[in-house]
Parts: structure tokens; sequence; C-alpha cells
């Protein structure tokens, strides 16, 4: 069957690939070890789940209001004032199926055909083709691994034109874990303002963030900076429940409510039980998640320390997030058994099949020079699979 040039247009989720190939192999019998999946190995919170089960008990298990129930938007406001004391209502809060279709529903929602939104690299596999679906173009503004792949306000700057509808910001970042100060972020907010463009700011994994930092959300740098910015987030990371399918955004009420017509026309409400698990999730104590952070970090030091002691691999530590974004172009153009590294894609290949470790492509992420790992697995799988990675690749030569 034809189909449309805007099915034509896409790419496979590179993120969601790898983390099936390795779900694959494991079915097969592989002991492959897996860094490709974003998603914490920790489980759900026992509350979180107990809540989903009362919620069943109960028979909430109908339909919500699309942009979801009272109860999910007022432990949500509560959480952001609780944390960073910003201040939403209601109608301008929207509760999704997942961040990813939060972002979805707020791109389709603000870009109208030929819109430019600047996407900073390296980015998040779905930022540019969600742009692309909604007709826009990506306009990627490059950062440097030197400056630790910091936006320099400057070049954030000169790609600005008329055109130029968002910026999307996404900090702790997937996949470089980049995170900003408060003077930073008013650095390169205060150009997105003269230029008066919507700041999509996803702050997902603003919980997730280390070496003593603290995260600030880009809506707390003043009234006007709120009102220009959607924030995004949800209880995938920092909760654990990507399997849940909850993100939220948070801002200009017109925008929510085009994003509320949008999902009632396409997915309606998000699943009423998840709702009711993240009501928990947002209301409980939040300890769970600090112990949870203080494992993360204990992770990052270790396989950022063993990433570069091996000769050829160069790895900023991440600030946030829960990623190791490696330099391994060092490999590129050596082989081994008759086969060449020429690329991020040949190196996964190539870790793949002789260590039996899967890892993703920096390629899809917009740096070819990289590879992506997340550290959310086991301690025992870090060593391990770090173990056969410094093994592997002392093969190419
Ligand atoms: N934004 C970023 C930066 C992510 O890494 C993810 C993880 N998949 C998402 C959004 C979407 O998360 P979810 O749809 O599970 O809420
Ligand atoms: N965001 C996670 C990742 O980057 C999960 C997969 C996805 O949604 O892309 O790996």
């Amino acid at each position: 069957m034809k189909l449309s040039a805007r099915a034509n247009r896409i790419q496979p989720s590179a993120t969601l690939a790898i983390t099936a190939k390795e779900k694959a192999l494991k079915a097969q019998g592989i002991d492959v070890v897996g860094f490709g999946a974003g998603e914490p190995d920790f489980d759900s919170p026992d509350y979180v789940k107990e809540a989903a089960v009362e919620a069943i008990k109960k028979g909430y298990t109908k339909y919500t209001a699309v942009g979801g129930i009272d109860q999910l938007k007022d432990a949500i406001i509560e959480r952001m004032k609780l944390d960073y004391g910003l201040e939403y209502q209601k109608p301008e809060l929207i509760v999704s199926c997942g961040a990813k279709h939060t972002l979805f529903n707020l791109t389709q929602a603000i870009i109208d055909s030929g819109d430019e939104v600047i996407i900073p690299a390296p980015y998040w596999v779905s930022y540019p083709e969600q742009v692309i679906l909604a007709e826009g173009k990506p306009v990627i503004l490059e950062t440097r691994e030197e400056d630790g792949f910091r936006i320099d306000p400057a070049e954030l700057k000169k790609l600005i034109t008329p055109k130029t509808k968002a910026l999307v910001l996404n900090y702790p970042s997937n996949p470089t874990g980049v995170t900003y100060s408060e003077d930073e972020l008013r650095a390169i907010v205060d150009v997105a303002m003269a230029a008066g463009i919507t700041i999509i700011s996803d702050e997902i994994y603003d919980k997730i963030i280390y070496d003593g930092k603290k995260h600030t959300p880009v809506a707390s740098l003043g009234e006007d900076v709120k009102k220009a910015t959607i924030l995004v987030n949800g209880t995938s990371k920092t909760y654990a429940m990507t399997g849940w399918r909850i993100g939220f955004a948070a801002g200009d009420k017109g925008v929510v409510k085009a994003m509320g017509d949008m999902q009632g026309q396409s997915t309606s409400n998000p699943t009423s039980i998840s709702q009711w698990a993240a009501v928990s999730a947002y209301a409980s104590p939040q300890d769970l998640i600090v112990q949870r952070t203080a494992e993360f970090e204990k992770r990052k030091t270790y396989i950022v320390d063993r990433l570069n002691s091996i000769p050829g691999i160069k790895c900023v530590s991440p600030s946030g997030a829960f990623y190791a974004f490696p330099n391994v172009s060092a490999f590129y153009g050596k082989s081994h058994n008759g086969k060449t590294v020429n690329s991020s894609l040949d190196f996964t290949e190539f870790l793949l099949e002789e260590a039996k470790v899967a890892v993703v492509p920096g390629d899809s992420f917009g740096s070819d020079a990289h590879v992506r790992l997340s550290f959310a697995t086991s301690m025992e799988n870090i060593v391990k699979g770090m173990d056969r990675i410094e093994e592997t690749v002392a093969k190419l030569a």
C-alpha cells in the first residue's frame, strides 16, 4: 500500500529500536549487556502500584476529562509549587500519554508549515522528527564537547530568523547530561525572549541531577519568561513509570487548550488508572527519588571513570539524566576481522556483534562521533558491560 509523504519522511525511534533489538537477542538466550534503554531499571514505587490497584477496585476505569483528572492536576500544581515555587492554574495544565505525546501535541498545536524550531545538538531523537511531522523545519544548534555541550547564547542568536517559532531546551539533557546554572540559563533565555519566540522546556530529568547541582526551571526566571515557556515533564524517569504513560505540559492557556483539542480528537484521556497512580507519585513523600538519584550518581561516577580509562574513549561527565555520551571517533578507520569501523553505527554494530553489548549510535542524536550508554541498569551489568567494551575495543587496530 502506498504510504503518505509524511510517513515516508519520518525515521523510526533509534532508542526504541535498540531496546527492541536488545530484548529480541535476550529472548534468544544471548547474554547481551544492554545500555540502550533510556528507562530506570528500578521498579515503580509500591505506593504508586497500590494507588493503581485501588483505582481499579473503585471503578476508576472509565473515560476521564480529556486533559486529565482534577486530582492529578492539583497534585502536579502542588509539586511544582513545593519544589520550585512555580504557580500554575488548572487551565494552564494538560496531562497526556507520556511526555513524548505531550511534545507531539505541542508541536502540532504551535508549528505551522515552514516554521523553524531551533534544536540544540546533541538532541533527543524525537525532537526533529516531531517538528518534521508538524511540517516545521528543525534548525540544529551545534554545541561543542569542549564546552561540555553547553549552548552558546551567541550561536543561538545567529540562528534566529523571522521564521523562528520556538527553541527546544532539554536539561538535564538526553543524551549529554548537560545542565545549566541559573546564570547560564538566563543568558540563553534572554536571547529567546528578545526574539519573541516560544521556549519548549523539556525538564523530564529535573530530579536526576548530580554533583550537588540544583535544577532551575526556565519558567522560574520571571513572569514574562514563564508566559513564553511551555514546560514539559512527566512521571517516566523520576518515578520509574515509563510504562504507565503520563506526561504533562504547563503554560499558556490557549496553547494548552489547543493541545487538549488535538488530544480529544486522537487519544482522548491518558489511562484513568495511570492518572491515579501519578497522583500518588506526585503527592507522596519524595525520599525514594532522592535515594535512587544517589544510586544513579554512583553508577555515573563508575561508568565515566571506566570509559575515560579506555585508550581512545573520551567522556564528558554528565551533570544529570542517566546517560554517558562518550566520543569514540578515535576508533574510526580502525578494523577487526576485516571489518572497518567508520561511524557510530558501525561502532554500535561492532560492539553488539563482538562484545554482545548494546549501545545507541550518536548519529541518531545528531553526533556521529559519539555513542550513548544508559546507566539506568544495575551496577553488576555496568561492570560486566564495561569489561567487555574494554576488552573488545582493544581488538580494533
Ligand atoms: N523527553 C526526553 C528528553 C526523554 O529522554 C524522554 C524519554 N523517552 C521523553 C521526553 C519522553 O518520555 P515519556 O514519553 O516516557 O514520558
Ligand atoms: N527517552 C528514552 C531514551 O531516550 C526512551 C526511549 C524513547 O522514548 O525514545 O532512550
